[in-house]
């Protein structure tokens, strides 16, 4: 089945009063913007209109019992203006999987496509060529039907907005790992991009902030004992030559980023084992020296650097250290995204 999207252009644009060298990540948006409706049992005529405001009925179900899920992919330009995205058919997997978790209609793979192609032919001024520069895409689907009962509702909006996004130097962060608040449980939605489980990590967060940490490391909510995520990043550990990362679960998000970097591992030689960590293990090797590197990992940064971790009250501080695995896995996922580098496993999906 072939969508005819309804187009509606601006006439004008708003690019011309973007600075391109100082962009604040998620806080400027292109001219157009995707959606489309869920109601009577059914995906409507799917929509492309100018970026604008939207107004909804207070009830809708969404702002009472969270029904919200979203997806976080990237765009990129080559040197000759060809536009590609990065394993979207994940993302689209991914986003059916959490709706599916909050009881919300799955969204037809025609129609997120061809929405995603339309929106990005459309505004491929906003992406920038060469290496960091991208676009950010955000799809995401709410509860729109104007019904406070607690129930799944009965109507949607699913929608793609898109913000460029710059060359993201993150320096590097310090983290504390969880020993009271949890980001998940077993039989919960930390599997899901569910919007409600970023709500209730920034409480404890912003406690780990006033200690001089930016980011919380999860623990498992029975022990405490197992390192899982960073929330927003799956994590890796490297102890002298081999990285780890903790096995997905129901508490821990399939990242897009951890799946593929575990097989670049493989495809540089790198020992990446994945299964269980414990902080203990990872403090052992702190206090004895191989622990050489933690980082995270996903689509905004694809790696974020970790220099220092707390565990009840006890600072460790991590080695600069040349060759870090971190780098040069981050080196080899660009070049494939940027189409630099052969793309051995057909992650690059053109956009044309
Ligand atoms: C999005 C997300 C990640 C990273 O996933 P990618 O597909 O690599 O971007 C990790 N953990 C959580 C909780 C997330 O929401």
């Amino acid at each position: 089945m072939a969508t005819t999207i309804n187009i509606t252009k601006r006439t004008d644009t708003k690019i011309n009063n973007v600075d391109f060298n100082n962009l604040i990540f998620g806080t400027v948006f292109t001219d157009h913007m995707f959606y489309c409706d869920y109601k009577d049992g059914q995906w409507q005529q799917p929509q492309i209109t100018p970026y604008q405001a939207m107004s909804f009925d207070p009830a809708a179900r969404v702002f009472h019992y969270g029904q919200a899920v979203f997806e976080g992919m990237k765009a990129y330009k080559d040197e000759e203006g060809k536009i590609f995205l990065f394993r979207p058919d994940q993302n689209f997997k991914r986003i059916n999987k959490s709706s599916a978790r909050l009881a919300m209609p799955e969204f037809p793979e025609d129609f997120f496509f061809e929405g995603l192609t339309e929106l990005l032919k459309l505004d491929s001024a906003w992406i920038k060529p060469g290496v960091g520069n991208s676009l950010y895409l955000r799809p995401f689907v709410i509860a729109t039907e104007p019904a406070i009962s607690a129930s799944p509702a009965k109507e949607y909006r699913f929608m793609i907005i898109l913000s460029p996004a710059k060359a993201y130097y993150a320096g590097k962060v310090r983290v504390l790992f969880a020993e009271k608040f949890s980001r998940a449980a077993n039989g919960g939605v930390g599997f899901a991009k569910a919007a409600g489980n970023y709500a209730a990590q920034f409480y404890p967060t912003s406690l780990a902030q006033k200690k001089g940490y930016q980011q919380v490391i999860w623990t498992d909510a029975n022990s405490h004992e197992n390192l899982e995520e960073a929330g927003t990043m799956n994590v890796f550990f490297r102890i002298n030559d081999t990285l780890i990362t903790a096995p997905t679960s129901d508490r821990i998000l399939d990242g897009v980023t951890r799946k593929s970097l575990i097989q670049l591992c493989d495809d540089l030689n790198i020992n990446c084992e994945v299964r269980n960590i414990t902080v203990s293990e990872i403090k052992t090797a702190a206090k004895n020296g191989s622990l050489k590197e933690i980082f995270g990992a996903g689509t905004a940064a694809v790696i974020s650097p970790v220099e220092a971790f707390e565990h009840a009250e006890e600072l460790f501080e991590l080695p600069e250290i040349e060759n870090s695995y971190g780098s040069l896995l981050k080196d080899s996922m660009l070049k494939i995204q940027h189409n630099l580098a052969e793309d051995k496993h057909g992650w690059r999906y053109e956009v044309r």
